[in-house]
């Protein structure tokens, strides 16, 4: 009797039986049709083409952007008994030479391979030697600029069908926005391919957001109360990993950091102490992640906005791949939005490039400041429809109201019209607030009609008030101007009574229900 693919599931990889979706793949890929598959990170997506290439005659050549993971990958494959090897410029020579024999007389299974690698030398020419049956192009969407990591030197990939036109193509992807996933079957050449879209639904995962405003105070609370529990903290800059980290090591939290500044030695260190729990906490630039196979991450906070969904999914989906709840905490607060903008303006992007960038941003933008279900909004971006509300999002457990808040709204922008719109967000609130701080006297704000009229709300309701209305539109900020109010055409009928405003009507964490407790 031949050997099945449960059989392989159950031999090389210890499972007993296949995800959803998984054995539809192997079959259709098995019979030697081109599909695409879009799974979460941490979905699975390995075995989809890893056991065909067990069960199939000859080679797959899995092409792979990411040198650091292949090792890691290919030892897995080898310690389960599979013949694996890889090849990429971490390589010697004479190692190169001795993984190509190994493919040319038909004695590995898998070949992991950069794209930069394929198509430099004499590589391509050898393939037709090799008996190729099968690529795996993994991380798909690096070939699209659609998506969020384009890789031109995935680009060349295009003149795989031309060249191997019998050999059939899988390719696999986490992020799957509808133009994406598009672009990627048509540089593929691969239109025809069926598609595979499995649930980017992890119910396990809560979804937060807190406001962003003394992070690491609540940072090292969240830290207090999840004792003990494995997480990770992503930041935008190096430098914030590190104060970050030492802020938690100084409250004597078992933290390190981790980005791609640090010497390779150092950075597997830090790993190696996470996997085995000997550091509790890591803090880290986007760097860290990839490939990471820890299944009792408990919790990931986002100490900056990531700069589009598919990002931010791919990293909370790091915590609670053992499908045991887990929390996921964003920080937000306008600024986020101003630093993330500020990176587009900035960049060498071409202007169309820009135009996608903030509009992948806006998208991050409208989970963080969701009034309806947090879980609808991320699984919409997916295209994946949901039935009822999650009941595990920081929206559902505190529903929020809208009230009419255009008197708020009057005396905020009262306050920006009577110091000449030349005050930001700290200095209004001070002076919405009556504070009497040294600031304040040196301008002589304090003498102005406005000031005090807002003393019965708190800073932080005045900080999301505020907010509020610049994502509203209704005032506006000059990023050039140290980051000063400025009043718009909506501002001034809202003055003269013209025009109302709501806000959502906001909570403080202390009287949010029972789960914000723990966060
Ligand atoms: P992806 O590439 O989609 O991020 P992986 O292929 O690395 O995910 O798989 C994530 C984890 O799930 C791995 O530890 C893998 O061994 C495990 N896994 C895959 N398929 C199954 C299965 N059918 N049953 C149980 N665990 C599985
Ligand atoms: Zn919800």
């Amino acid at each position: 009797m031949s050997i099945t693919k449960q059989d392989v599931l159950k031999k090389y990889f210890g499972y007993d039986s296949f995800r959803p979706q998984q054995a539809e793949i192997i079959d259709k890929v098995m019979d030697n049709q081109d599909c695409l598959v879009l799974m979460p990170t941490g979905g699975g997506k390995s075995v989809c083409f890893q056991i065909p290439a067990i069960l199939r005659d000859g080679l797959t050549v899995v092409i792979s952007p990411l040198i650091a993971l292949m090792k890691d990958q290919v030892e897995a494959l080898r310690g389960n008994g599979i013949n694996a090897a890889f090849l990429n410029s971490s390589l010697s020579s004479a190692e190169q030479d001795q993984v190509m024999w190994q493919a040319k007389v038909g004695e590995l299974k898998l070949l992991y391979i950069a794209p930069e690698r394929l198509f430099s030398g004499n590589t391509f020419d050898f393939l037709r030697e090799w008996n190729v049956q099968l690529f795996a192009i993994d991380e798909a969407h690096c070939i699209s600029s659609w998506g969020h990591d384009f890789r031109p030197e995935y680009r060349q990939l295009s003149n795989l069908k031309l060249r191997f036109p019998d050999v059939s193509v899988i390719a696999l992807t986490a992020t799957a926005d509808r133009v994406t996933r598009r672009d990627i079957l048509k540089q593929l050449g691969i239109e025809h391919a069926e598609t595979y879209i499995a649930s980017f639904n992890r119910p396990n995962l809560s979804l937060n957001v807190l406001p962003g405003r003394k992070r690491i105070q609540q940072i090292q609370s969240f830290v207090y109360k999840h004792d003990g529990q494995p997480g990770i903290i992503y930041c935008l800059s190096r430098k914030g990993t590190e104060t970050v980290a030492a802020s938690l090591q100084n409250a004597g939290f078992k933290a390190a950091f981790y980005h791609a500044g640090l010497p390779s030695e150092q950075r597997s260190k830090v790993q190696e102490q996470f996997l085995k729990d000997d550091i509790q906490v890591i803090v880290a630039t986007i760097a860290f992640g990839m490939g990471i196979d820890k299944s009792n991450v408990r919790w990931v906070i986002h100490y900056n906005l990531p700069s589009n969904v598919e990002s931010f999914y791919q990293e909370i989906g790091r915590a609670g791949r053992d499908g045991s709840p887990s929390d996921t905490v964003l920080f937000y607060s306008y600024m986020d939005i101003i630093t993330r903008q500020d990176m587009i303006n900035n960049s060498e992007q071409s202007e169309e490039q820009k135009e996608l960038l903030h509009a992948k941003l806006n998208r991050m933008k409208q989970y963080a400041e969701a009034d309806i279900c947090r879980r609808r909004i991320l699984l919409s971006y997916f295209n994946e429809a949901v039935e009822k509300d999650c009941g595990n999002c920081d929206v559902c457990r505190n529903p929020r109201t809208r009230f009419d808040a255009t008197v708020i709204a009057q005396k905020a922008l009262s306050g920006i019209a009577r110091t000449d719109q030349k005050v930001a967000m700290g200095m209004l609130i001070d002076i919405l607030r009556g504070s009497r701080n040294r600031n304040v006297l040196q301008y002589g704000y304090d003498r102005l009609p406005t000031f005090g009229v807002g003393h019965d709300l708190r800073g932080e309701e005045w900080a999301e008030y505020i907010s509020q209305l610049l994502n509203s539109g209704v005032m506006d900020i000059a990023y050039d101007e140290a980051h000063a109010f400025k009043l718009n055409a909506a501002s001034r009928q809202i003055l003269k009574g013209e025009r109302k405003v709501e806000l959502v009507k906001f909570i403080p964490i202390s009287e949010r229900k029972a789960k914000e407790e723990e966060l």
